[in-house]
């Protein structure tokens, strides 16, 4: 659009883009000013049905980054030994060529399941990575941000109701259970806002809150449940045995639509709410008055919360227990629809294309048989129960739910088996933030024969790689979204964001990389037959046509799809039957027939371990490390490991911070502010003690993301990933990770904090 200033005789060259942000996954819908090709300004867009005109305080430093000194701008290859910093500008022909090269030699002399790829936060439609390693031959398609943030949630729910639930609540929501989850930190800014008017509009809506620290949430909640990190599955298994024995249960829709409700009735007589009460240091007076909130209170919401994925052992259990508390209260009941049926965009998988893996390479995949609930196995059971509803061979996201193991890759790496790994292809994505034990990653890094990165700035893992690709930002791409994260297809709207400006100096967007890197692996013929289109404006005219539009027709035009009501009770025309669930019985699964055939009966009904390090399951080590670590709650401005390098986010908040009671912080001489060091088995970080009555005494809360872009880019310093990164203090040994996905452990370990003698160097705070 063409803005006259008001002057007949000049005409400024100005222009207003109807962009999607992505300073964080939300996707806000903005508005960019740009004058002469320059975007100077950014404002919400009123009209965007995401975020309605609001945006947050990170859309402030957008166009800083957008030309950031510390952005990468051109393709280099690296001239001295890894990590010395040295390189070489090249170009994307060059780059690709020599990386298709190499990953053909690998392929050749290894085989193509030799290469892995590690994954940063999803925020588009990225099925182009899958599509990639489809056609090139390796199973080992997402590791890191998939494997565990919203994924396993994904697949466990999809394995039970046959589809994930949707993330927005009913108009008139009565009762919100935030499980682990802070909407006014976590970067979802569209659902905090959603949330404030609800609370708003009808201020006597019911909060309970679950989680070891005093949120913004939590201090406004009717029930708090401040429990040990970790036991998250026993609480959920206690709150079903108060709503069981109670009969507050949905008995209409438990025996139509439920399948196995009697073995988890027996099941949960174990966990009442006092031995849940021992678990988990909640009050048993609690438990059942908050059990009892949450089932009689209609309609009542339970939002997606991120730290049950993260847990490491027991996660597939725990985020069982909690998605059946929603099928015991009735799932429509909810205001959530765990059915909604596929609107004409052409799903995610389809672009995907996991067909063109060959079944033998598909068994390849890293970690599938120790941990088959997160790979082939479970994606393929789970694709083809939900083919009969939504009339796709492959519906749910392979990139999303069908993972390698980072703690199987990383024995791979070392030890060669079950095959060494060679390469690694990094894209959008820290692994010093996503992947557990910073000191296994590093070595496992430095042992590679190819790593390959596609970024916008040096990270620790960039400064590691062979080769590196400059990425376009937001401001310079189109993208086509849908809301609640499962791609236009699902999400029941289909919504074009436009590139505000041409990507600046010889970054590319995320589909051109792929593209590009296609064309340099592949003969001339597989490439054109797999990548026909051009640039990623093509691609998604591609996914949208069904609609009968082109993806520019749905700028600020979004097409919505909405679900009927109880879609599950309708008839599918093309059977005479009803749709039912998307399960392989057609029901909500209570009983996995899933779980049964890929382990046995065993784990077919949710139940509780014990974290792999904890005051009951290992308490000699509790003597030595006497707090529970939790790491890796999200806080503002920072999204993950982005925006160090952002002069106005480190003045603001220049240090990486842990939460400590006082009187915990008070008995280890430890005063508000002061610099220490945070000890688990694995290893150690500094961070600052931040004083906080709110948090359990036993409980230390420490930050994650933090490296310090400032540092030098060599190697030993590689921007100072080992001084304040909690990921020096986490686990991925393949014993401790969660039994039946092989989730590692990013959040838990038992852990001793000390004051440290001086502060570790940091510009920003000298
Ligand atoms: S929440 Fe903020 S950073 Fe995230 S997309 Fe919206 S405006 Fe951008």
């Amino acid at each position: 659009m063409v803005i006259m200033d008001g002057r007949e005789d000049v005409m400024s060259n100005v222009e207003l883009k109807k962009s999607l942000c992505f300073g964080c996954h939300s996707n806000c819908g903005v508005l960019v000013t740009v004058e002469d090709g320059k975007a100077t300004k950014i404002e919400g867009d009123p009209q965007c049905p995401i975020n309605q005109g609001k945006v947050c305080e990170r859309v402030g430093f957008q166009l800083e980054w957008l030309d950031h000194p510390k952005r990468l701008n051109y393709p280099l290859k690296r001239i001295g030994a890894r990590g010395s910093g040295k390189w070489q500008q090249i170009t994307w022909d060059q780059a690709c060529k020599e990386i298709g090269a190499e990953l053909r030699r690998l392929a050749d002399e290894y085989g193509p399941e030799t290469v892995v790829f590690s994954h940063g936060t999803g925020r588009s439609d990225e099925w182009y990575i899958s599509r990639f390693f489809n056609q090139y031959g390796s199973p080992n398609v997402a590791m890191g941000g998939a494997e565990m943030c919203w994924c396993p949630t994904y697949s466990i729910e999809s394995a039970t109701f046959g589809q994930f639930g949707a993330t927005s609540t009913a108009p008139n929501t009565q009762c919100v259970v935030f499980w682990g989850r802070n909407p006014a930190q976590c970067g979802d800014f569209p659902e905090h806002w959603g949330y404030s008017q609800l609370f708003a509009n009808n201020p006597d809506a019911k909060i309970i809150v679950v989680d070891p620290r005093c949120t913004e949430y939590a201090a406004r909640a009717d029930i708090w449940l401040r429990l040990r990190p970790g036991t998250d599955g026993a609480l959920a298994l206690g709150w079903m045995n108060v709503i069981i024995n109670e009969e507050l249960y949905n008995k209409e829709f438990v025996e139509k639509w439920t399948y196995g409700f009697d073995q988890l009735k027996e099941a949960v007589q174990a966990y009442t709410p006092e031995k849940v009460a021992e678990i988990t240091w909640v009050p048993a007076a609690k438990i059942r008055a908050a059990a009892r909130m949450y089932a009689t209170i209609r309609p009542c919401f339970m939002p997606w919360g991120l730290p049950t994925d993260t847990i490491g052992r027991n996660m597939t259990q725990a985020n069982r227990a909690k998605a059946l508390l929603k099928a015991l209260v009735g799932v429509n009941e909810m205001g959530q629809t765990y059915l909604a049926p596929p609107n004409a965009v052409r799903p995610l998988a389809s672009m995907e294309m996991p067909d063109l893996l060959p079944v033998s390479q598909r068994e390849k995949q890293l970690g599938a048989d120790q941990f088959p609930m997160h790979s082939w196995p479970s994606y393929q059971m789970i694709s083809d129960a939900q083919s009969r509803v939504f009339k796709h061979p492959y519906f749910l996201n392979q990139d999303a739910t069908c993972t390698q193991n980072w703690s199987v890759v990383s024995q791979a790496i070392r030890t060669g088996k079950p095959y060494p790994v060679k390469g690694m292809i990094c894209f959008a994505s820290n692994p010093f933030s996503n992947l557990s034990n910073s000191n296994d990653l590093y070595e496992c890094i430095k042992l590679l024969d190819l790593m390959v990165t596609h970024e916008y700035t040096m990270t620790p893992a960039v400064m590691l790689s062979d080769y590196v690709l400059p990425a376009a930002g937001w401001l310079e791409r189109v993208q086509v979204w849908g809301t609640n994260g499962g791609g236009p297809a699902i999400s029941g709207v289909a919504l074009t964001g436009e590139a505000a400006i041409e990507p600046l100096y010889e970054r590319r967007d995320n589909y051109a990389f792929w593209r590009s890197l296609a064309e340099g692996t592949f003969e001339k013929e597989e490439f054109e037959k797999y990548w026909p289109w051009k640039d990623s404006e093509e691609a998604n005219d591609f996914m949208v046509e069904p609609l009968g539009v082109k993806s520019a027709d749905t700028v600020g035009k979004p097409v919505f799809c909405p679900s009927p009501d109880k879609w599950h009770e309708l008839t599918d025309p093309q059977t005479g039957e009803l749709y039912g669930f998307g399960t392989p019985t057609g029901k909500v699964e209570i009983y996995s027939t899933i779980l049964e055939k890929l382990f046995s009966e065993d784990e077919a009904i949710p139940y509780y371990e014990e974290p792999f390090e904890s005051p009951v399951s290992t308490p000699e080590l509790a003597a030595e490390y006497p707090l529970i670590l939790t790491a890796g709650s999200r806080f503002m401005p920072y999204y993950h490991s982005e925006y160090r390098q952002v002069k106005g986010c480190r003045e603001r908040y220049p240090d990486p911070y842990f939460q400590i009671h006082p009187e915990t912080a008070a008995n280890l001489g430890i005063g508000d502010g002061m610099w220490c060091w945070i000890e688990t088995l694995r290893g150690k970080c500094l961070q600052r003690a931040k004083l906080d009555s709110g948090i359990m005494p036993q409980v230390v809360s420490a930050q994650h993301g933090w490296w310090f872009p400032e540092l030098p880019e060599e190697d030993p310093w590689l921007g100072g990933w080992f001084i304040s990164n909690i990921n020096m203090c986490t686990d991925n040994a393949v014993e401790n990770c969660c039994k039946l996905s092989g989730v590692y452990n990013m959040k838990l370990a038992q852990c001793k904090v000390y004051k440290a003698a001086e502060a570790p160097f940091n510009t920003f705070t000298k």
